[in-house]
């Protein structure tokens, strides 16, 4: 039977293979030649050991689409990151770190300002208009409102989707609204079975449709990726690219250099200030990172 790993923990693996639920899995036996650890998100093939306590062993796993390293998922073809228009306002360093991650990981993102009840519209056009020029897809939303609810269903129908963002945003709100046959808990997506005493969350992915998956994505505020150089950050603000060729240095970092394309771009209000200034920001917190 097939199905996809929604949740690991401590060695046991729960299997999601649609009508008949979620199996119980131990990874053992000739899949043990394959090498690899299993992963939440990983399509599997498993072998019913009992189907009244819905036990199982898993014997493949079948190929990855990808695999994320922070956070260690495979399969992920989406990634959703979800900020309140207004209450809380939207951390755009927040923001772009997720992009830079999502990005460099080869993942598509698209980003999602929920609220939009609480503004009028032509007010987040204006720092979301900032990421739709730059090249992202942008998404308005309201969970109370219900407003864009369905563009989101169209979006993420079929896929499995990595969902991100700050706590109070709505992300809940909005699940529920996919969802309406699983309820969240408020403040978090991932239900509360299995938490108890552990403090550590573990990556969880939930169905909600057939061959629809979410996948609650935890702890994004730091950008230390495995070899992510601070020289690579500068590919990841696509808006900088058609200024470069008038930098007076190649490889120029459009920090200190003078005669900086980028700069001049930035003065004559070419390139935004709120992403020039998180570029900055990043480029000096990646100079302190430890190299692995
Ligand atoms: P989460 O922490 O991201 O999961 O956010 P929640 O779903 O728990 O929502 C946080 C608060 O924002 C709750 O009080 C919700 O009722 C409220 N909220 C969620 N979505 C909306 C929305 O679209 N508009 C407004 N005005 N409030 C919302
Ligand atoms: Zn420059």
């Amino acid at each position: 039977m097939q199905g996809k790993i929604v949740k690991g923990i401590s060695g046991f693996y729960y299997v999601h293979v649609g009508e008949p639920g979620i199996y119980e899995c131990k990874a053992k036996g000739a899949f043990r030649n394959q090498k690899i650890k299993p992963l939440v998100g990983d399509d599997v093939e498993i072998a019913i050991v009992d189907e009244e306590t819905k036990k199982g062993n898993i014997e493949k796993i079948l190929p990855r689409k990808n695999e994320l390293i922070r956070p260690a998922v495979a399969n992920i073809d989406l990634a959703l990151i979800i900020f309140a228009a207004a209450k809380p306002q939207p951390n755009f360093n927040l923001l772009d770190r997720f992009l830079i991650m999502m990005e460099y990981q080869d993942v598509p993102v698209t980003i999602c300002f929920n609220k939009k009840d609480l503004l009028e519209e032509q007010a987040i056009e204006e720092f979301a208009g900032v990421y739709k020029k730059c090249g992202y897809s942008v998404l308005y939303t309201s969970a109370e409102k219900e407003e864009g609810i369905r563009e989101l269903h169209e979006l993420l129908d079929g896929k499995t989707t990595a969902v991100a963002g700050p706590s109070g945003v709505g992300k809940s709100s909005l699940v529920n609204r996919l969802q309406p046959n699983v309820q969240m808990e408020t403040g978090s997506i991932s239900r509360k079975i299995e938490r108890g005493k552990h403090t550590t969350r573990h990556s969880e992915i939930i169905p909600i449709a057939a061959d629809t998956y979410i996948m609650d994505t935890p702890g994004f505020s730091t950008l230390y990726i495995p070899g992510f150089e601070k020289e690579d950050l500068q590919n990841f603000y696509p808006e900088f690219k058609e200024y470069e060729p008038y930098c007076r240095f190649k490889g120029c970092s459009h920090i200190s250099e003078p005669d900086c394309g980028v700069k001049e771009a930035l003065a004559e209000g070419k390139i935004s200030p709120l992403r020039y200034e998180n570029y900055k920001l990043l480029y000096e917190e990646l100079k302190d990172v430890k190299k692995y």
